[in-house]
């Protein structure tokens, strides 16, 4: 027969047809059922083998059946109908309904999905139902859920369905997930596009290599708020466009149910750590009655006793001793309690002045040696400070510093009944100092290590506990070093000791310069000096530090938090520079730039960011940007730009 354009035409119908007789053998086919098979189909070919998950059986009735096949190596989804023409003769054609069918599956995965986040009570048990869900739609052997903090400093790995195990809670610098997140939309890459990826934006991967991944940004209407991502360690071409478009539609449903799930999850330990409050106030409260009855049991017992005219001079002595100890005691007290009262509401200023170290170290010290005798502790007190990290001065509240430490000291002490304690500071970077009080004392079980620097824990929280003590200590030291723009924390192992340390920003002043770290002078930044500079960053701690590196080149400061506090700043002040970080919660940096320079088309803009994908500085400059900053940001850097920068500007 000659090939008519009709012949070719209807072989052009993604339609394969076939005629077999009641054992399955293919007496006739379209040549479209090659391309199907994916291979020759030589006489005698049995249905079964050609395509085993078609489960063809003779009958009298017409019949239709879905079944899946790969050509190529990706899975599809076909139906057959089977008609029989003639007693023991059966015609069979074959459609792939790929797509339709996975309509029909994405509508009952999200109908699914729908019902699963009205039922799941944590998020947890939510995200596991929900990868069941989408491995139903992919191809994966890992699904995971990426979460952003407010600031996109941190990541969450909210779920992971693999075995692997991976940190839950990482820096999210430098990571794919925070690269999808600025790109903005989905994308599939492939071992070789992850391998150039990470060496031209030095990303990370944290956990093993996919040879296909597939992964979209998670987008609420003003925000990206984390990454999902599909994996397939076996096959490089696991997922194609198709698969991204359903990914990104699931996805966009997905996203509000994750936040909301996230809320409640936030709410349910909001009420938890209320009701802790509430059980600890009362803690406090028989607590306190315990803590400032016994003293003042003491004042009245010792004041009625001295009065008396038998007892004899020198007993007046002592008793007037035990009355003065017990008033200071209860002194103490209170002012712990107005102390912290007047931190929490937030009427506490801290005063940054140069802090002469080797001063501060003599007296406290000296403080430790009196206060051993005064507890009457024989153990040794030490002073631990490399000659490598000494420094002169640093610019500090030198008062909360020192009371911070006085409060360590004091436990150490109070704590350890043989061994010693040992004092001193390190710079583990030039931009931070570390002060720690270490002892070999009695040490704090793993599970109290974080409470005990909340208001009112203590390790032993039994009626008769064998140390004194009200539990305020830490909570004040954590709030003045947290004020400071530090960060304290404790190691330690029951029955061997602890240390604890803190940060403080290493801010030297100008006043010695043979110190080896940096030395930001007002003298060296001259032409910062008098500017005012507005800084705009959401981190409470890192606001602190830039402000102080502001005051140092003696240039005014002024702060945002949010991009539409800076954008309210310009229009009210004369602002001379601005310092942005581009990781707002409220709004995206680039924009932020583009309407900041809108309101004031001269100011000089500096960006800052931990994650800096040059397309993203471009694009950064192409609109206006005048620098960048990485961060951690070296206080030399910053000074240097901004002095550079007014250079060129007067
Ligand atoms: P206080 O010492 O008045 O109880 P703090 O807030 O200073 O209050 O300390 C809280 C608790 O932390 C202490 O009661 C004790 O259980 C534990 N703790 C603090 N420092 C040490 C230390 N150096 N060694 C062992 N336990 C400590």
């Amino acid at each position: 027969m000659t090939k008519s354009k009709g012949y070719i035409a209807i072989n052009d119908i993604p339609v394969s047809i076939m005629l077999v007789n009641k054992q399955g053998l293919v007496l006739s086919h379209s040549p479209s059922v090659l391309l199907l098979a994916d291979k020759p189909i030589p006489e005698g070919s049995n249905i079964a083998n050609l395509f085993p998950a078609l489960p063809f059986k003779a009958s009298k009735k017409e019949r239709s059946y879905t079944f899946e096949h790969s050509i190529h190596g990706k899975k599809q989804t076909y139906r057959a109908n089977v008609k029989p023409v003639e007693p023991n003769f059966f015609l069979i054609w074959i459609e792939n309904i790929t797509q339709s069918s996975k309509v029909e599956r994405i509508n009952h995965v999200l109908v699914k999905l729908s019902a699963i986040g009205l039922e799941s009570t944590t998020p947890e048990s939510f995200y596991q139902l929900m990868q069941a869900e989408l491995n139903t739609l992919f191809d994966a052997q890992n699904i995971y859920l990426v979460l952003f903090d407010k600031s996109r400093q941190r990541l969450n790995l909210a779920y992971v369905s693999d075995t692997h195990t991976i940190n839950s809670d990482y820096p999210s610098g430098n990571t794919f997930a925070l690269w999808v997140a600025h790109r903005g939309q989905g994308v599939i890459l492939n071992r070789q596009q992850m391998n150039r990826l990470k060496s031209k934006y030095k990303l990370g991967f944290y956990g093993p290599p996919a040879l296909c991944w597939m992964a979209v940004p998670l987008k609420t209407q003003n925000d990206i708020v984390g990454v999902l991502a599909v994996q397939n360690y076996q096959n490089p071409n696991a997922y194609d466009h198709n698969d991204l478009e359903v990914l990104e539609f699931v996805s966009a449903q997905l996203t509000y149910m994750i936040v909301q799930k996230e809320r409640e999850n936030e709410l349910k330990i909001a009420k938890g750590k209320a009701e802790e409050a509430d059980k600890l106030k009362s803690a406090f409260l028989a607590n306190m009655s315990h803590e400032i009855r016994t003293p003042m049991n003491a004042i009245l017992g010792f004041s009625e006793l001295i009065t008396r005219e038998t007892i004899s001079s020198e007993k007046k002595k002592i008793y007037a001793d035990y009355i003065t100890s017990n008033g200071r005691l209860l002194l103490t007290l209170i002012d712990d309690i107005i102390e912290l009262s007047k931190i929490e509401a937030g009427i506490y200023t801290i005063r940054r002045q140069p802090v002469d170290l080797e001063n501060l170290f003599t007296e406290l010290h000296q403080f430790a040696i009196n206060e051993k005798k005064r507890q009457k502790q024989n153990i040794m007190v030490a002073r631990d400070i490399n000659v490598e990290s000494r420094i002169a001065y640093i610019l500090a509240d030198g008062e909360r510093l020192k009371q911070v430490m006085l409060n360590l000291i004091s436990n150490a002490i109070k704590f350890t009944s043989a061994g010693s304690v040992t004092i001193g500071y390190r710079v583990p970077n030039n931009a931070t100092i570390e002060f720690f009080v270490s002892d070999t004392g009695i040490g704090i079980p793993k599970p109290m290590q974080e409470k005990i620097f909340e208001r009112f824990r203590q390790v032993d929280e039994t009626a008769h506990r064998q140390f004194g003590g009200a539990g305020l200590g830490l909570a004040i030291s954590k709030r003045l070093v947290e004020l400071m723009g530090g960060r304290i924390w404790v190691e330690s192992e029951s029955g061997r000791g602890s240390r604890f340390s803190f940060t403080l920003p290493l801010i030297i002043p100008n006043i010695n310069k043979s110190t080896r770290v940096v030395q930001s002078t007002k003298n060296e930044f001259k032409n910062v000096l008098g500017k005012t500079i507005l800084v705009v960053e959401d981190n409470e701690a890192n606001i602190n530090y830039l402000r102080d590196l502001v005051d140092v080149a003696g240039a005014n400061c002024l702060t945002a938090k949010l991009g539409s506090e800076a954008l309210k700043l310009l229009t009210e002040k004369a602002i001379d520079a601005a310092l942005v970080d581009i990781q707002l919660p409220d709004i995206d940096g680039l924009e932020l730039i583009k309407k900041m320079k809108g309101l004031h088309p001269s100011l000089p803009i500096i960006i800052q960011t931990a994650y800096t994908p040059s397309e993203y500085i471009d694009k950064a400059y192409a609109i206006g940007a005048w620098g960048y900053l990485t961060k951690p940001i070296k206080a030399d850097d910053m000074l240097s730009l901004l002095n550079e920068l007014f250079s060129s500007n007067t």
